[in-house]
């Protein structure tokens, strides 16, 4: 076979790539080695921005195959029949740590699917846990901070977790789930992917449900304790990404049965939980969870950075048939998953063909911008509306509306129900006596450089969602058991004033 020819970037010839061009044998190198500088100035350029959250992933793709007729809930073309397969790709990730980081820390997993539809791509960015930290998306940066390192000493910092978390109660359900072994999955093909946001599916009738995704692990759930997992994080820091590229190869395609809970506007009325509040979950007896599909991801990427960094995930990106709710913590990340990608990958990320619509066209009047590969609309039309015969909206695509409205301002959550009723549930009925055991342990080794005032306060909030629980951490960390309890019994807002922190 002939060899390839090595060429600079712009496909001249180059003749030698191993020795700086000089003056005389020993140098200074010249100026018009336009190989070496252009070869220097292409690597110097070679990072992009890092995710500020998920930074550190793994992708393949596969196909979604409909297992179960739900034309009656959505008209997604996508979910129109069954059998019928489309093309993804998945990407699964920590959340807090750099790009460099350790596949095994604490953490959740991102767990982000992209269906490249006849109608778009369809991107669900969920997590391998059904609930989240926060309900409210002006939180975020904060609790972000949190997970980050500390600003004087560039460390992770357990103090600055557990002070947030204890002065935010709804936490709790979340910080259970993280601490339990589910916080260290053993691999990304041995856990699940839940929306966790609540969305909203409309049918060809323009009757709406409200929704949540289960993908379930058709591997089996598997967990690393905290001890397997820090010693993971030493013997092979990416060993989540080394399982998923490993056992492609290997041709053993991991796979997930997608069940999805399913809610009429009826039944939600009166739902007693808040459906559109992140930290809860809809009980499976009182929402019963129907199989609609299957996940499979069979196929790596070829190459790392174009197909995995590169690719960009996005709840806004949604299709006919999928809608939204008005959960502000999703309604946050509409803008800011876009926003993110804007600022690390540019106005036109959207032409990498990872993110490309790969079934459906491109076709309105956005022109320009760096990095604009694509014909740029060519020679037509670059306004609306326009007589050029340009793409033109079909109203046939517009949403059934939902039933929500009420002054403009800052509300305070007001559901009834509180916010340690589910974790209670988790770790008194879901939960094994060696679950509990290790997530005890767990908290305790964590919070063992935490100041005072912040373990009382925060196993005050423990002992709320479930005595036992807040008892054996508290014995854990050697705190009076009296004092947990006095603080038990007062409100938050009188908790945070009596565990004031020097
Ligand atoms: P169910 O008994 O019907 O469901 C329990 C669910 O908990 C199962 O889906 C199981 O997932 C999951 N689970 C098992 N062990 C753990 C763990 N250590 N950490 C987190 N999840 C675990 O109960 P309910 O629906 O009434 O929910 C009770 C509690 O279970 C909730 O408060 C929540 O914490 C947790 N849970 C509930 C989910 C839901 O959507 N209802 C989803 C996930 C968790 P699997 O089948 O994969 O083993």
């Amino acid at each position: 076979m002939a060899k390839k020819k090595m060429t600079t970037a712009f496909g001249v010839p180059v003749g030698n790539d191993l020795n700086t061009m000089t003056s005389g044998s020993r140098g200074p190198s010249l100026l018009q080695d336009v190989h070496l500088l252009e070869k220097l100035a292409h690597f110097d350029r070679e990072r992009i921005p890092e995710r500020v959250v998920h930074a550190k992933g793994a992708g393949a793709y596969g196909y979604f195959e409909v297992t179960a007729d739900v034309s009656k809930y959505t008209k997604a073309a996508f979910l129109s029949e069954v059998g019928k397969r489309t093309d993804v790709f998945a990407r699964f990730s920590t959340v807090g740590g750099e790009k460099g980081s350790a596949d095994a820390e604490r953490d959740p997993r991102g767990f982000a699917v992209k269906f490249y539809t006849e109608e778009g791509n369809y991107d669900m960015t969920g997590n391998n846990t059904p609930v989240f930290f926060i309900r409210d998306p002006l939180k975020f940066p904060d609790f972000i901070h949190t997970q980050k390192r500390n600003p004087a000493t560039n460390l992770k910092d357990p103090t600055m977790a557990w002070d947030f978390w204890s002065l935010t109660p709804e936490s709790m359900h979340q910080v259970t789930i993280l601490f339990s072994d589910r916080g260290t999955p053993a691999t990304y093909r041995n856990m699940n992917g839940y929306s966790s946001h609540t969305y909203k599916w409309y049918n060809a009738k323009g009757e709406y449900f409200w929704v949540q995704y289960h993908f379930k692990t058709d591997q089996g759930i598997k967990n690393l304790t905290g001890p397997e997992a820090a010693a993971m994080c030493g013997k092979d820091p990416d060993h989540a990404t080394r399982d998923l590229y490993d056992a492609i190869e290997r041709g053993e395609h991991p796979s997930w049965t997608l069940e999805m809970q399913i809610l009429s506007p009826e039944q939600a009325k009166d739902f007693g939980w808040d459906i559109f509040d992140i930290t809860k979950v809809w009980p499976h007896k009182e929402v019963p969870p129907i199989t609609v599909g299957k996940l499979v991801l069979n196929r790596n990427p070829e190459n790392y950075f174009a197909e995995v960094e590169q690719a960009a995930f996005n709840p806004s990106n949604l299709v006919p048939g999928i809608g939204v709710s008005p959960d502000k913590m999703l309604q946050g990340r509409l803008f800011s998953y876009h926003d993110t990608h804007l600022h690390r990958l540019g106005p036109n990320y959207h032409l990498i063909p990872v993110n490309q619509p790969k079934h459906a066209m491109e076709q309105n009047y956005q022109r320009d911008g760096n990095m604009r590969v694509d014909a740029n609309g060519g020679g037509g039309p670059n306004y609306w509306p326009n007589s050029f015969h340009g793409p033109a909206p079909d109203a046939a695509y517009g949403e059934p509306p939902i039933e929500e409205h009420g002054p403009g301002d800052r509300y305070e959550f007001d559901h009834p129900n509180d916010d340690f009723v589910q974790p209670g549930n988790l770790y008194r009925h879901v939960m094994s006596e060696q679950d509990r055991t290790n997530l005890v342990s767990n908290i305790v080794g964590n919070m063992e450089s935490v100041p005072k005032p912040i373990q009382l306060r925060q196993c005050a909030l423990f002992f709320l969602a479930d005595e036992d629980y807040g008892a054996r951490v508290a014995e854990g960390l050697g705190l009076d058991m009296a004092e947990v309890k006095r603080l038990a019994a007062m409100s938050q807002e009188d908790r945070v004033a009596a565990t004031p922190v020097k």
